[in-house]
This record gives structure tokens, sequence and C-alpha cells, in this order.
């Protein structure tokens, strides 16, 4: 039943018309909880908070999969932008992109082009740059364009999904690289990728404990408090140094855990989205906890307030379908299970 939700929720965030059109609603479905501001302004004004609570972050300007040049290059001057804002501003924060957004599907010397810009300015600012990983189809041109940015640049790094089954032996090319470890948020196949949770998460500590007996620095991404305690473990009684590594959650997430990490003395990044295209990121979020469906119904009828909203025909109608697709496949899979 899990899976059937999951995948579900990922038909829907790879959803092209859905993802058009969601940019021109403004947030809806609850995606405010998840998602940290339309506008630079808006999302400093997070950063700022969060900062003053001990708590770095990693922001991304939602977008991806661009087919237009025009597309990549205002993905490209917003990202100047915010790096800009950054430096300006002050704030304890570094960037994550993604290459399908530069226009990596367009032509890969466009996107490698785009990233230089990005991390000549971000060098001369000490600001790294992350590269989030996407689905698979894109994984070994991720790679390939990082190994390109490498011989030039010392400030960016990428991730790495415990869910793949060759994610050991890349990381293994990567052992001087920053990295970050998430599970993996895309539906990918049994060929390529671990498919139970008991796997990936053997997979994920597997990892990260190699990880934190190297010497890059690494990013243990992950919501689980199950491998958060089994690494704090494992960290105490290696004597690992806490500046070797760090604990990121996304925002919105777990925020009294993120606080009480920071608090404890570790290291923390929340990784903060902003901007209009949010609704795969929304959708992949909903695929990982169903349970937020909630949010996503209350924001459909009622106001901050908790009245009945007196308009609520755009997003009632979509959060209705939404959850009646949702219930019908749960009743399916229970039926067939
Ligand atoms: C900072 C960051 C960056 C990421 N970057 C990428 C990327 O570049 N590419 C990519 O493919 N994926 C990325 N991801 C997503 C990642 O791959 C997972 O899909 C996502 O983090 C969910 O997996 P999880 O590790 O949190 O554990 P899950 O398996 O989702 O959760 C494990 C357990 O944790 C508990 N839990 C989880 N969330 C909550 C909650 N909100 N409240 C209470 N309990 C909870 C539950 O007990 C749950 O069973 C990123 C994730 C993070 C945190």
């Amino acid at each position: 039943m899990a899976n059937l939700t999951r995948d579900f929720f990922i038909g829907l965030s790879n959803n092209k018309c859905l993802n058009k059109n969601a940019q021109k609603w403004g947030f809806r479905l609850g995606a405010d909880k998840f998602v940290a501001g339309t506008d630079i302004a808006s999302v400093t004004r997070t950063i700022k908070e969060m900062n003053a609570k001990g708590i770095s972050c990693t922001v991304d300007n939602l977008g991806e999969f661009v087919s237009d040049r025009s597309e990549a290059e205002a993905s490209k001057q917003k990202i100047l932008k915010m790096l800009n804002q950054i430096h300006k501003e002050e704030l304890d924060c570094h960037v994550s992109v993604k290459l399908t957004q530069l226009g990596l599907d367009i032509n890969r010397k466009l996107c490698i082009q785009n990233m230089k810009e990005i991390l000549n300015q971000a060098e001369e600012f000490n600001i790294f740059v992350n590269i989030d990983m996407e689905d698979y189809a894109h994984f070994q041109a991720t790679l390939d364009v990082l190994k390109i940015l490498l011989e030039e640049y010392r400030n960016v790094g990428t991730v790495i999904q415990a869910y793949l089954r060759c994610a050991g032996e890349v990381l293994d090319q990567l052992e001087d690289v920053r990295i970050r470890i998430v599970k993996g948020a895309y539906k990918e196949s049994e060929e390529v990728a671990y498919q139970s949770k008991s796997e990936i998460d053997q997979n994920y500590l597997k990892l990260a404990k190699k990880r934190l007996l190297g010497n890059a620095y690494t990013s243990i991404a992950t919501h689980d408090h199950h491998i958060i305690n089994e690494l704090k473990d494992f960290i105490q009684k290696n004597h690992i140094p806490h500046d070797k590594f760090e604990f990121q959650m996304l925002y919105g997430f777990r925020q009294e855990m993120q606080y009480e990490l920071a608090k404890a003395g570790y290291h923390f990044t929340t990784y903060m989205p902003f901007g209009n295209d949010w609704f795969g990121y929304y959708m992949r979020r909903l695929a990982e906890r169903p349970q937020n469906i909630n949010l996503v119904v209350k924001d459909a009828f009622y106001t901050k307030d908790n009245q009945l909203k007196k308009e609520p025909i755009l997003t009632g109608a979509l959060a209705f379908s939404l959850w009646m697709l949702w219930k019908s496949k749960r009743k399916s899979s229970t039926k067939s299970s």
C-alpha cells in the first residue's frame, strides 16, 4: 500500500501540465508549510530566523526539468542574485541547485557554462554549491558534469542516494568531495535501486559510517530518528570531530528535532526551497509522508483562522481529486493484499 501511494504522488510530481499550472496558482494545498517563500526577500527572512537559532541553511530556487534556454537563463540569474544576497546579508547559507534547471536536458555545454558562472560567483563569496541528485535518468550525466567542474573548483559537491545499488562504488570515487547522503526521492526500477525500506536503511548506514571514517565533509540528510540515533552513537564511539559532518533536514519537517540537534552542538543545516515552481517538490514530500494529505485538505477548505473558505473552487477541486484518487488507490490495494 505504502508503495502504491508513493508511486501515485511521484506520478503527480512528474506531471508537466500540473507543474506548469501550479506556478500560476501561487502556493496552494498547504505547500507553504514546506516552501520557505516565493521570492528572495521572503526566503531571506526565514534564513535569518533559522540562523538566529544556530541553524545554517541551504537554499534551493525551486525548478527542474527545464526544456527552454530562456528558463535556464532565468534560473541561473535567480541563483546569482541569491548568492549576492547571501553575501550582502552575511547569511549562514549555501546553495543547492538542480542541473536540469540549468539546462542539462537542453545542452550539456550550456549547463556546464551556467554552473561555471554560478561557481565563480560563489567562489568569490566563499560559498559552497551543492548539486542535488535527480532521477536515475540524469545520474550519470550529473556525475560527468561534476567531474568536469571538479577540475576547476573546490566549492562544489553532490548527493548520493542510498537506494541506488551502485551508491557505495560511486561514493568511493568521490572520497575527497563534500557529499550529502540521502535515501532517494524518485521512483526507480528494481534493477538499479533497492525497493525495501530495510535494504535502503541498511545501505544508508553503511555509506554514512564509511564516510564518517574518511576525510571529506559529509551531510547526513534524513528525518529518520533511528538512523540519526545510530549515527550519533557511532560518532561518539569513534570520536569523530563535529566539524567533519552535519545533519540536514528539509524545511518544515521535524522542526523540534532540528532545533534539538543544533542545541546539542551538532552542525545543522535546513534545506530551504523557495519560488513558484513548488508542485513537483511538494508532491515528492507527500509521497514520502502521505499523512501530510491532511494538510492539503485542510488548506483547501479552511482559512488560517479555521473558517470555512468562501471560494475554495480551484484548490478544493484539486485537493478533492487528489484525496479521492489516494483513497481509491488505498482501497484497491487493501482489497488486493
Ligand atoms: C536535506 C535533504 C536534501 C535532500 N536532497 C535530495 C536529493 O538531492 N535527491 C534526492 O533524491 N532526495 C533528496 N532528499 C530526499 C530524500 O531522498 C528522502 O526522500 C527524504 O529525506 C525522506 O527520507 P528520510 O531519510 O527522511 O526517511 P523516511 O524513510 O521518509 O522516514 C523514516 C522515518 O522517520 C520518521 N519521520 C520521517 N519524517 C517525519 C516527520 N515529518 N515527522 C515525524 N516522523 C518522521 C518516521 O518514523 C519514518 O518512518 C533530501 C532530503 C533531505 C532531508
